[in-house]
């Protein structure tokens, strides 16, 4: 297995980039879970499961395959 400086696509670089995932700010959620009273609960799920990688370079998000 890899080790933490994994590469990614970066379409803003348009290159392979090294990247880092963003950890979930769970508290930004339950507030708007709270605010559409449960609607976005399944999106929080979602968004909980997949990781958040942005690229090191230019902070985009990058698609990690
Ligand atoms: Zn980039």
């Amino acid at each position: 297995m890899e080790k933490s400086q994994e590469k990614g696509y970066c379409s803003k670089c348009n290159a392979q980039v090294s990247y880092h995932q963003v950890p979930i700010d769970h508290r930004a959620h339950l507030r708007t879970t709270l605010f559409t009273l449960g609607i976005w609960a399944p999106f929080w799920f979602l968004m909980s499961l997949s990781k958040n990688c942005v690229c090191d370079v230019c902070g985009e998000n990058v698609s990690a395959y």
